[in-house]
């Protein structure tokens, strides 16, 4: 085969975006789970949404920490970013030395981890952006794009939409009911939504999504996959899928960790 002709044959056969669920779990972990991490691959380059406790050893079972281009943390609740303490060692004396890693955020994050490690030896090997206040977009090369929304939870709290070559996924973050999330997800091919209370009940003054409420977002954004995720796992599975099929006809699935979705 002509090296043209093979260069084709790679190109249609590699996803336009490849989404691998690194850890999938809720503030509470599973046992044997790790918190929220989610990798994403658009050609050459790799995107991480969230690092929270337990996804750094998950991830380099993936990717070599130091090839992901940007990583973006969702909020500062812990179980979306603490295991930066950890990347922060592999950038700095492990096989990451000598290399500096996007790092897009909200307000405080750097600061944040500064005071927990006591040390403030963080610019070396990442460069902190934070993200606009309500909205903003990124393109980040090779046809990808990110669009970061706020939604309800811990302000700020980032939802995030990724592009490239008509394929489009969103990650709802951490979310409480309301539109932003359906408005940023309009559309796309797959909504990551958590379901933190399962099939149960909303637990007043706690900003998190019900599986019900997680599945009328999708509904609403119109979207063409439900993949659930960030279940307290107190909850019964086969019932949490059967409470967002009940708002949601579409496919509805868990996002499981280290088993990619290709678009
Ligand atoms: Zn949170």
């Amino acid at each position: 085969m002509a090296a043209d002709a093979r260069a084709i044959c790679r190109n249609v056969s590699e996803p336009r975006l490849e989404l691998v669920p690194v850890g999938v779990g809720s503030a509470l972990p599973a046992p044997g789970g790790a918190q929220s991490a989610y990798l994403v691959r658009a050609g050459a380059t790799a995107v991480v949404m969230d690092l929270g406790s337990g996804t750094l050893s998950l991830l380099q079972t993936h990717i070599a920490p130091e090839d992901v281009d940007v990583l973006f943390i969702t909020h500062l609740h812990p179980d979306h970013c603490v295991d930066l303490m950890t990347l922060r060692i592999h950038m700095m004396w492990g096989p990451g030395a000598g290399r500096r890693m996007r790092v897009i955020g909200p307000p405080g994050l750097r600061e944040r981890l500064a005071a927990f490690t006591e040390s403030d030896a963080w610019d070396v090997a990442f460069a902190f952006e934070d993200f606009a206040p309500g909205a903003g977009e990124y393109d980040l090369g090779d046809g990808l794009t990110v669009r970061h929304r706020e939604v309800p939870h811990l302000p700020p709290t980032n939802a995030l939409r990724l592009e490239r070559g008509g394929a489009s996924l969103c990650f709802g973050a951490d979310c409480a009911p309301g539109t932003e999330l359906s408005e940023l997800a309009a559309g796309c091919d797959v909504l990551v939504a958590e379901c933190t209370f399962g099939p149960g009940a909303p637990m007043p003054g706690v900003p998190h999504l019900t599986a019900r409420e997680a599945g009328e977002i999708a509904a609403r954004a119109g979207v063409g996959r439900l993949l659930l995720v960030h279940c307290s796992p107190e909850h019964d599975p086969d019932l949490t899928l059967a409470a967002a099929r009940e708002a949601y006809d579409g496919p509805v699935d868990w996002a499981r960790p280290g088993e990619p979705v290709r678009l």
